[in-house]
């Protein structure tokens, strides 16, 4: 099943105050198969984060990390690029430093 944006909204809360974010609010950057990257702002407390969302034969994996990023700046960091590995690094370490991968999950 490939995921939709709509579907994603759903698995998607705020890192910082865990609310649900408002659809308005939600950019989708980048989109594969099984993989989607989504930039959210978060209406609550203003925390921007980006949010990579993988589908795995357990379910839907879902790690967000937040970056200073505006969602402009974001679209066009991300338009026909790949994530970089620095990235992936920096996704690595948030969740080392503020979450078990058994939060992430849902
Ligand atoms: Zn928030």
């Amino acid at each position: 099943m490939k995921p939709n944006l709509e579907n994603l909204k759903a698995l998607v809360h705020c890192p910082v105050c865990s609310k649900e974010y408002r659809p308005a609010k939600v950019l989708l950057l980048d989109q594969e198969d099984k993989r989607s990257t989504l930039h959210l702002t978060c209406e609550s407390c203003s925390a921007s984060s980006l949010v990579y969302v993988s589908m795995s034969p357990v379910g839907v994996v879902s790690m967000g990390v937040l970056t200073d990023l505006e969602q402009g700046e974001a679209r066009r960091l991300f338009k026909g690029e790949v994530i970089s590995s620095d990235e992936v690094l920096t996704v690595h370490r948030f969740l080392k430093e503020h979450r078990s991968v058994d939060e992430l999950i849902r």
